[in-house]
C-alpha cells in the first residue's frame, strides 16, 4: 500500500512540486483514500483521485486599484474551481499576503472534501489575492475589492461559482465585492455568501464556522461521555473563527483561557468571560487593533510576544487561526498536558506531523474540513434562501447547523471506526467526502 501511496505522490509532486501546501493536503488524503480506493473495485483503475488533484480551472488576473495618496499598486488575484461534480464551486476568498497558488490550491481541494461531507450540493473553489487590507484606508479597501471583481465577476455566478469570506475578508469586502458585482451585471442574485442581513445575509453565517466547531468537538466529547462544562480550552486566533468559537465554548461553561494574532498570544489565567470577549471583539472587527492591547484593559492576563498558545495546559484545543500554526512539538506538549480533544476551526492549521502524533495517541481530533464545515453549510443555507427570497429565522438556521454538523460527525464514524473502537475523524472525513465526489464523477463519466 505504501508504494501505491509513493507512486501517486511522486507523481503528484512532479507535477506541483513548488507547491508544499497543496502536496501537504493531498498527501493527508491519499494516506487514507488510496487504501479505500484499493478495496473497492467501482473506483479502482479509474485513476479518480489523479483527476480529483487537478483543478478544472486556475484563473489568475491583475488587480490595479490607486491608494489615497495617488499611488497605483498591482496585486495578483487568483480563483481556483477546483471541482463541480456535485454542485455548482463554492469556496472563500483570502486577502492575505501570504496567498499564492500553492495556498488556494491546498483550500480548494480541501474545501472539495469539507462541501461533500455538508451534505450539500455545493462543488470547491477558492480565491484571493496577495493584498493585505491591514494598515488600509476602507476607501482603499473598497477601490481594491471593486478592481478585483471587474475580472472576477466573469467567472462566478449563483449557479457557477459563488465566493464567499476567509481570512481578510469579512463583512466589509463582501459588501464591496458584491456592490461592484450588482453593477456590473445588474442583477441582484446569490452570488457572495456572508452578504450582510438587510440585503440577502444568512442569520448565524458569522457565527456559523466558530459555532461548528465547538458543536463538532461537543460530538466528539460526548463519545466519551464528557462535554464542555468546566473545561479548560485553549483557542488560537482572534479572528471571526475563533471569536464565535469563543463564544459558543463559554456558553457551553468552558473556560476560554487564550486568544491570539500573528502578533502572539493572550493567557488569562481568570477565563475570557461574554464581557472580556465583547471588548475583544470590538478591539478586532471595529479599531482592528491587535491582541496584545487585551492586557492594557485586563491586567492581570500575560501577553505573549510571537509565540502560539499550545504551552498553556488544557482539556482542549481549537486552533483557529491559520494553516501550519500547530507542529509535532506543540502536539507532544499538548499530549503531556492533558488535551482530550483537538478540533480544527482553521483550515490545516495542524502539521502533518502533529496530526500523527495526535492519531497515534488515539485523542479526539477533528480535521477541519470536518469540524469547521459549519460556515460553508450555513453559506449553502444562505444560498438556499437567496433561491427562495425567504429568510430563516436564527433559532431555524441554528437547528439546521447542529444538525448538520451531527450528520458530519456520523459520517466521520461511519468511515473512520477501527477495529478496536477508536474513530479516525481524519480517515473517516477524507472517505466520506471522496465517496460522494467520486460517485458523481464516475456517473458524468471522464471529463
Ligand atoms: P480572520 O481574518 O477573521 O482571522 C484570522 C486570525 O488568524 C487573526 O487573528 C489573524 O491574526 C490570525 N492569523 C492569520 N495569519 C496568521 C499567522 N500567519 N500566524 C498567526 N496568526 C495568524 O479569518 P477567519 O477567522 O475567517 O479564518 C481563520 C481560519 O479559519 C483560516 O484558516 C480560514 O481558512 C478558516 N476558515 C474560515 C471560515 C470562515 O467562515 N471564516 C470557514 C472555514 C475555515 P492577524 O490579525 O495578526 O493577522
Amino acid at each position: 500500500m505504501k508504494a501505491k501511496i509513493d507512486t501517486f505522490m511522486e507523481e503528484v509532486k512532479t507535477r506541483n512540486g513548488h507547491e508544499p501546501e497543496f502536496i501537504q493536503a493531498v498527501q493527508e488524503v491519499a494516506e487514507t483514500v488510496i487504501p479505500y480506493i484499493v478495496k473497492h473495485k467501482i473506483y479502482n483503475g479509474k485513476n479518480i483521485l489523479l483527476r480529483m488533484v487537478e483543478p478544472e480551472r486556475l484563473i489568475s488576473f491583475r488587480v490595479a486599484w490607486v491608494d489615497d495618496s495617488g499611488v497605483i499598486h498591482v496585486n495578483r488575484g487568483y480563483r481556483i474551481q477546483m471541482n463541480s461534480a456535485i454542485g455548482p464551486y463554492k469556496g472563500g476568498l483570502r486577502f492575505h499576503p501570504t496567498v499564492n497558488a500553492s495556498i488556494l490550491k491546498f483550500l480548494a481541494f480541501e474545501q472539495v472534501f469539507k462541501n461533500s461531507l455538508t451534505t450539500l450540493p455545493m462543488g470547491g473553489g477558492k480565491g484571493g489575492s496577495d493584498f493585505n487590507p491591514k494598515g488600509k484606508s476602507d476607501d482603499e479597501v473598497m477601490r481594491f475589492c471593486h478592481s478585483f471583481m471587474l475580472e472576477l465577476n466573469r467567472h462566478i455566478g449563483p449557479n457557477t461559482d459563488v465566493p464567499a469570506g476567509d481570512i481578510g475578508v469579512g463583512a466589509r469586502e463582501i459588501g464591496f465585492l458584491f456592490g461592484m458585482y450588482k453593477k456590473i451585471r445588474n442583477e441582484f442574485t446569490g452570488v457572495l455568501t456572508g452578504k450582510g442581513l438587510s440585503w440577502g445575509g444568512s442569520k448565524i453565517r458569522p457565527e456559523a464556522t466558530g459555532y461548528g466547531t465547538v458543536y463538532f468537538a461537543q460530538s466528539m466529547l460526548k463519545t466519551k461521555n464528557e462535554n464542555f462544562e468546566g473545561k479548560t480550552v485553549v483557542i488560537s486566533g482572534s479572528g471571526n473563527v475563533a471569536q464565535f468559537a469563543t463564544e459558543k465554548a463559554i456558553a457551553l461553561g468552558a473556560n476560554v483561557v487564550t486568544l491570539s494574532d500573528s502578533g502572539g498570544y493572550i493567557y488569562d489565567k481568570d477565563g475570557i468571560d461574554s464581557e472580556k470577549l465583547a471588548f475583544i471583539m470590538d478591539l478586532k472587527n471595529n479599531k482592528r487593533g491587535r491582541i496584545s492591547e487585551y492586557v492594557k484593559t485586563y491586567t492581570s492576563a500575560e501577553f505573549h510576544a510571537r509565540k502560539t498558545p499550545w504551552g498553556v495546559k488544557c482539556d482542549v484545543a481549537l486552533p483557529c487561526a491559520t494553516q501550519n500554526e500547530l507542529h509535532q512539538e506543540d502536539a507532544k506538549t499538548l499530549l503531556n498536558n492533558g488535551c482530550i480533544c483537538v478540533a480544527e476551526g482553521a483550515n490545516m492549521p495542524s502539521t502533518t506531523d502533529a496530526v500523527h502524533e495526535f492519531i497515534k495517541a488515539k485523542i479526539l481530533f477533528a480535521p477541519g474540513k470536518a469540524s469547521n464545515a459549519g460556515g460553508v453549510a450555513t453559506s449553502g443555507l444562505e444560498m438556499s434562501q437567496n433561491s427562495l427570497r425567504i429568510s430563516w429565522t436564527r433559532k431555524e438556521v441554528d437547528a439546521r447547523l447542529k444538525d448538520i454538523m451531527e450528520d458530519i460527525h456520523q459520517s466521520c464514524i461511519e468511515y473512520g471506526k477501527d477495529d478496536d473502537g477508536f474513530v479516525d475523524y481524519v480517515k473517516g472525513a477524507n472517505i466520506a467526502g471522496f465517496v460522494k465526489v467520486a460517485d458523481a464523477m464516475l456517473a458524468q463519466g471522464v471529463v
